[in-house]
């Protein structure tokens, strides 16, 4: 199966560099032997769809309300605005949305519901803080967060996406070790085997400092499906480093 690559701009963007940007994109594609998705700023979303509809680049939402709607929700965006949008998947419970937002577990699993319910693909993250990691309680951790996921396996699609990104390793250019890496992804494939119906099958992606240096070790980790990319998918240049890092991890 093809890897997948996901960049997350965050609140970085603006309309001339959505457009050159997929303008870059769409020139790096013919040689790209993984699955892409951006996820961009709300706002820039049906851009980039009308940019890159007709080619295989999956439009990501960032988030998502945790209500249905339509109705008096000042500020929010629905799941299925984001579908009427062009977006084909979102990123739930990403670390920013957790500890800046303060998200929990009710309101996670509600824009899960959301999601699935509009046809949206959700992208689950998950990741311990540097505190629980020194204290070596993040396994335990990593345990607890799964709890979204029990709550919501029956309406998950097949195909679960759960990304692992440390909170330490987020933006701070701190990358997990390729052990802390195996290590984190064997335990939380056993477990959402364990969690999951039958019928369903978890892919995990890593997140934290990926970039065009480091991505083919990481991607070539048996256990990681992709990479969740931040501050290093602004530029097609470094994004494309990182997809060109997805060909070394293909068997011969
Ligand atoms: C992220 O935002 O999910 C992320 C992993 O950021 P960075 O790659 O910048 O660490």
């Amino acid at each position: 199966m093809k890897k997948f690559v996901v960049g997350n701009w965050k609140m970085n963007g603006t309309t001339t560099g959505v457009q050159e940007y997929a303008q870059g994109l769409i020139q790096i594609l013919p040689a790209a032997s993984c699955e892409i998705g951006i996820a961009v700023p709300s706002l820039y979303l049906p851009q980039l769809s009308a940019r890159l509809g007709a080619t295989s680049v999956a439009v990501v939402a960032q988030d998502v309300s945790q209500f249905k709607g339509p109705g008096a929700y000042t500020g929010e965006i629905s799941a299925q605005m984001l579908k009427d949008a062009g977006c084909t998947h979102v990123l739930i419970g990403h670390s920013e949305r957790r500890h800046v937002f303060a998200e929990d577990d009710l309101v996670l699993v509600g824009k899960i519901a959301c999601a699935v319910d509009a046809g949206l693909v959700p992208i689950i993250c998950i990741g311990e803080e540097l505190h629980i990691r020194q204290q070596g309680r993040y396994l335990e951790e990593l345990a607890r967060q799964l709890a979204v996921i029990e709550r919501t396996r029956d309406l998950l699609p097949a195909t679960v996406w759960v990304a692992y990104e440390p909170v330490w390793a987020i933006g701070t250019g701190l990358v997990a070790s390729t052990a802390q890496i195996s290590e984190a992804h064997a335990f939380l494939a056993d477990k959402l085997r364990e969690l999951l119906p039958k019928s369903k099958t978890a892919r995990l992606l890593y997140g934290g400092s990926v970039k065009g240096s480091n991505a083919a070790e990481i991607l070539a980790l048996p256990g990681v499906d992709g990479v969740l990319v931040g501050s290093a998918s602004l530029t097609v240049s470094e994004l494309g480093a990182i997809i060109a890092g997805t060909k070394v991890a293909l068997p011969a």
